[in-house]
């Protein structure tokens, strides 16, 4: 019987891996892409992210493959500067923040799987959980193999398979909001800095809505951005289909974005207009009703990962709540596995566990949220005021930290102290 089953192998379930291969712990990863299959976007990892990454070892090689940066903008329509957030900071959190292709995350973390022999089985559709036993449980797969393991952890992202068994009828929640990404390259824009007065990576907070423009390569050659938008929902299909269809993706950017009475800087304007077709990608943002428990009666299965608690970008927290969960959990289980663990403790460890995690995910959310009502539209003038002013004061009084201090300075191995 295998120790570990880890189902799913995005981005918690190959961090649960190397993190418990950290402890001796045998694993292996069930996952129903391919190798060689991508998930197009860019993602920035906060400090918080990072510092699971560099406990993992793998750090040093994944900062040199994305832009690094301190300073986040945020402006108005007109790129006036409302506040500079540090989105990361190496004198303050040890680490920069990190823009980075979402592909280039994974491989790197599939490899180094790979480096330490950890077992991945590709093209493994999991179809849920088969039974929960008194000491191990059976998850079973589309092509009618069934896997038991002391510990089945579903990381298999916001759809699961296994949240279900413990928790039915949480399916994921639109929350009214799409993201739209698109690149440029730098070369291909006229005059960049010079004639919009914006400094990058920024955030601009219009009328009409908002557009992140953000450096995704080392250099800082290749510029991402991020247009949030108000949609209605579509349904799992629809969506699908839309993420697909550049040309509806086009449309929608150039409707938002492009008239001049909706007054976004003219480097908006233009990377829009110069985005390929190719490059653009879309995300509706859903979320995972609030879950009290992560775990199965048992303890015997769990849920980490936007499995357990999928949550809109607006906070750039999703991947770093998916490492965090992973390396703290893996600390659970080097403890329960240890040959002094005494089982009648399983429950109360376990418990411990939800708690502290649960408590964070709480406090991210509640951000996450805040954030993602200041990147709506604003209908009306005083609205659109009434939310620069927002913004301008929580700097003016924060400082740079803009109240996330709590958030970025996180170390998962806080939870030891949890545990005891
Ligand atoms: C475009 C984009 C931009 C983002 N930007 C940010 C950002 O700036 N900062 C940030 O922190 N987060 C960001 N996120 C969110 C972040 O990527 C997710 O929160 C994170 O990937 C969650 O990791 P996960 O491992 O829980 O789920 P996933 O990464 O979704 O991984 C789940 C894995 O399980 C597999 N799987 C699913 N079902 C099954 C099954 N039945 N059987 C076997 N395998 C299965 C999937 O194929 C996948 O590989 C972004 C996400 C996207 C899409």
């Amino acid at each position: 019987m295998l120790a570990v089953a880890i189902i799913g192998s995005g981005m918690a379930g190959p961090v649960l891996a190397l993190s418990l291969h950290k402890h001796s712990i045998p694993c292996v990863l069930f996952e129903l892409r391919t190798p060689d299959s991508q998930q197009g976007g860019n993602i920035a990892l906060a400090p918080n992210a990072l510092r699971v990454l560099d406990h993992l070892g793998i750090y040093d090689r994944l900062r040199l493959l994305g832009y690094n940066y301190e300073e986040l903008g945020f402006t108005n329509g007109s790129g006036m500067i409302l506040g500079k957030l540090w989105n990361g900071s190496q004198k303050v959190y040890n680490f920069p923040a990190l823009r980075i292709h979402r592909s280039i995350v994974k491989e790197e973390l599939i490899r180094e799987c790979e480096k330490k022999g950890i077992e991945i089985r590709w093209g493994k559709k999991c179809t849920g959980v088969e039974e929960e036993r008194e000491g191990s449980a059976v998850v079973r797969f589309e092509d009618g193999e069934t896997v038991e393991a002391q510990f089945v952890v579903g990381a298999d992202g916001i759809h699961s398979k296994i949240r279900p068994f413990m928790f039915p009828g949480t399916d994921p929640i639109f929350s009214g909001l799409m993201g739209v990404m698109g690149t440029v390259m730098v070369q291909n824009l006229n005059s960049l800095c010079e004639t919009h007065g914006l400094d990058l990576p920024c955030m601009i907070f219009g009328a009409k809505g908002s557009f992140a423009i953000m450096p995704a390569s080392f250099g800082g050659n290749e510029l991402g951005y991020f247009a949030t938008l108000e949609a209605k929902d579509r349904g799992r299909t629809g969506w699908q289909m839309l993420e697909k269809n550049q040309a509806e993706l086009k449309e929608m950017l150039h409707e938002r974005f492009l008239p001049e009475k909706n007054g976004f800087p003219v480097l908006v304007k233009e990377l829009v207009e110069k985005t390929a077709s190719e490059t653009l990608t879309s995300w509706p943002f859903f979320s995972v009703p609030h879950l009290h428990s992560w775990s199965s009666p048992n303890k015997r299965i769990f849920v980490i990962g936007d499995a357990a608690h999928a949550i809109p970008p607006t906070g750039g927290q999703g991947a770093a709540m998916a490492f965090e969960d992973a390396e703290t959990l893996a600390y659970v289980l080097a403890r329960v596995l240890a040959s002094d663990f005494n089982a009648n403790h399983l429950s109360d460890i376990v418990s411990k566990w939800e708690h502290h995690r649960i408590d964070r995910i709480v406090k991210v959310v509640n951000f996450t949220t805040k954030n993602g009502d200041l990147r709506k539209s604003s209908p009306h003038y005083y609205e659109q005021a009434a939310k620069e002013w927002i913004i301008w004061a929580t700097f003016k009084f924060m400082g740079p930290e803009g109240g996330a201090h709590w958030m970025y300075a996180y170390n998962a191995e806080s939870v030891l102290g949890a545990l005891a």
